[in-house]
């Protein structure tokens, strides 16, 4: 199956923000306290220093569609989230995004001198996660306007209505090992800053709704507010 990698430094070319920092601690910028944007602003470095951004994806057709199972030639996926991402697809995009495991490393030391920086270099990290997704969200978008075509609601394993373990077809479909991603027994990626995702592809598509539209959390979750799932 033919899929893209995408890791060179240029394709990433990205900066972080204090309010990038601060988000992805669960942090709402305008009620930080001095004190964490200070921490915050001081990990920048060192976490664009520590990134390595790496993605791979590929495109597969859609055979069928039958109720909520999705059926392409690899395999399948199947649930109620599945069902509604999919409708009227032709085909689908699945991505593999990563910034490394360096990072987390770095973490893990940091965690036990000085727990304040660990958290908003952790916080660093997952910003750059996001990214890292948005740039291979807009490079799709870009060849899929380049074709004519529309894309539908990204989604992923692991959120309501769509099982944590059909991250194994996740990783049928792409071989993960070369952008150095990989799978654990109970469907977990190592490394832990990685994040895996699907958009359908079609004639007529609309990416105007987001999965936390269809999930039971909604009404309490601090991520969804933010608009910032990863
Ligand atoms: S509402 Fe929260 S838990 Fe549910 S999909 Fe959105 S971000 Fe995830």
């Amino acid at each position: 199956m033919l899929h893209m990698i995408v890791k060179n430094s240029e394709d990433f070319d990205f900066r972080l923000t204090v309010t990038d920092v601060l988000k992805g601690q669960g942090i709402d910028p305008e009620r930080a306290s001095s004190r964490l944007y200070e921490a915050a602003q001081a990990v920048i470095g060192e976490a664009e220093a520590l990134v390595e951004p790496a993605a791979i994806y590929t495109v597969v057709d859609v055979i069928e569609l039958d109720h909520q199972t999705v059926r392409f030639e690899a395999g399948q996926f199947v649930g109620s989230l599945v069902q509604k991402t999919v409708a009227g697809a032709d085909q689908l995009y699945v991505a593999i995004c990563t910034i490394g495991e360096t990072l987390d490393n770095r973490v893990d030391q940091l965690m036990r001198e000085n727990p304040v920086s660990a958290i908003a270099l952790d916080g660093a990290g997952i910003a750059a996660l996001r990214k890292v997704s948005q740039i291979i969200e807009a490079l799709i978008s870009r060849e899929t306007g380049e074709l004519g075509l529309s894309l539908g609601m990204r989604a992923q394993p692991g959120q309501e209505g769509w099982p944590i373990e059909q991250q194994r077809e996740v990783f049928k479909l792409l071989p993960a090992r070369e952008i150095g991603v990989r799978l654990t027994e109970s469907c977990l990626m190592i490394p832990r800053k990685s994040v895996s995702f699907v958009i359908p592809r079609g004639d007529n598509l609309s990416n105007a709704a987001v999965p936390c539209d269809f999930c039971s959390k909604r009404s309490r979750c601090e991520w969804r507010k933010e608009k910032q799932i990863v």
